[in-house]
């Protein structure tokens, strides 16, 4: 068997979960025992690997050339998704797809036309879980093709290359995999976290992230006895969410569209709290949906007369873009190494956030690349062998790329 698939069913076979519920960094100390071995792994190449105390595993692949060119890094993940269970995960290999029916177990089955992520297999060895648990080809696809990298690399010296800098983290998951991220240490030009889906992606626009806490304050009395003197805080609470655009709840978006969307909502006559997300890859537009929370609580403070509503925004994370709009030479790199490798450069808008994003605002431009693996976070998780050899072409590429500069 092919030593990058080998690999591959080497680390999904490790449970390493993270927990969102935990307070322990890492969240959970299993996702160390695919690091731990990730270090020896690398130690075994030849390099300098180490487990931090905060769970990140850091190597560092020296240049082999005396031209100065940019240091790259090369980031992935060690967790999985805790959306399904993790553990015992037994995969199996169909070779050459042909678009057939997949049954995983009595239960869970597939086919490209529910599925239609099947349909860009075909004719493709395809690694699937038995149904029982998720694959985690998030994120030990790229996990794998890393390592791969790096070895063949090291394997063949006639690759020139600079600092090749590797970083696994932690509780991706739980988004909290940049937390601790030693910039200090990993002293890359740029980096790329090989994080994405089909392989060829790139991505490097994710959603501007806010919350809202809209609290509202009402009058209670007896509701017998009420009239023109009792102020419902719960229909405080609808009116306000009234207010709000219709057309930016999450069910009517797609693509670059964002939205406000309403988690919770808790209270009684006296009182009541609304949770919202707010969401858009458009930093003047998503200033503007903020704005309209402040516009309708003004707006019913001075027609109630008196501070019935409040509201209390946060800020969650930033597109990525509106850093790398000025660098973008990192993803000419990518584009580069993706078309040299036969591929067609997709790009998609993330409609959510990456570690990526956090690291880019960190001060490490950090884009996005496809590992050939779909489905993630579920049972019908599965990666394309001949895609995951492509995303180790393309990092490679990228590699070369970067020292004809
Ligand atoms: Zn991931």
């Amino acid at each position: 068997m092919n030593r990058l698939v080998e690999r591959f069913l080497r680390y999904v076979k490790i449970d390493t979960q993270s927990d969102p519920d935990s307070t322990t960094f890492p969240s959970t100390l299993k996702q160390l025992d695919l690091s731990k071995m990730l270090v020896e792994e690398l130690k075994g190449m030849g390099l300098d690997a180490f487990l931090d105390k905060d769970g990140y595993v850091y190597s560092k692949l020296p240049s082999n050339i005396k031209k100065d060119v940019p240091s790259i890094g090369f980031i992935a993940h060690v967790d999985t998704s805790f959306d399904a269970p993790g553990q015992g995960v037994n995969p199996r290999i169909i070779k050459n797809y042909q678009g057939e029916h997949i049954q995983l177990d009595e239960t869970y089955h597939m086919e490209p036309k529910q599925y239609p992520s099947l349909k860009k297999v075909i004719g493709e060895d395809i690694i699937v879980t038995d149904g029982k648990t998720l694959l985690g080809a998030d994120d030990k696809a790229g996990v794998a093709e890393i390592m791969e990298m790096v070895e063949r690399l090291v394997e063949d010296p006639s690759i020139e290359h600079g600092d090749i800098y590797i970083c696994f983290t932690p509780d991706e998951e739980i988004g909290k995999g940049a937390d601790r991220f030693n910039y200090e240490w990993f002293k890359a030009d740029f980096a790329y976290t090989a994080d994405g889906s089909e392989v060829g992606g790139i991505e490097y626009e994710n959603f501007n992230a806010a919350s809202a806490k809209v609290k509202f304050t009402g009058k209670s009395i007896h509701p017998g006895a009420s009239k023109n003197k009792m102020i419902n805080a719960l229909h405080l609470q609808m009116k306000f969410h009234q207010m709000l655009p219709t057309f930016m709840n999450p069910a009517f978006t797609e693509g670059y569209e964002g939205f406000n969307h309403l988690t919770e909502v808790k209270g009684h006559v006296e009182e009541a709290t609304a949770k919202y997300i707010i969401r858009n890859h458009d930093m003047s537009i998503f200033n503007g949906q903020k704005e309209k929370f402040i516009q309708i609580a003004k707006y019913m403070n001075d027609s109630y007369g008196y501070e019935c509503v409040s509201v209390e925004l946060n800020d969650s994370y930033y597109n990525m873009y509106e850093v790398i709009k000025d660098h973008m030479y990192v993803i000419d790199y990518a584009v580069a190494a993706t078309k040299k490798s036969g591929l067609t450069p997709k790009f998609e808008a993330i409609r959510g956030g990456t570690d990526g994003a956090r690291l880019t605002f960190g001060g490490l431009i950090c884009p996005n690349l496809g590992t050939g693996a779909y489905h993630f976070h579920g049972r019908l998780e599965f990666a394309s062998i001949q895609q995951m050899e492509k995303a180790v072409e393309v990092f490679t590429n990228i590699v070369k790329e970067v020292t004809l500069k």
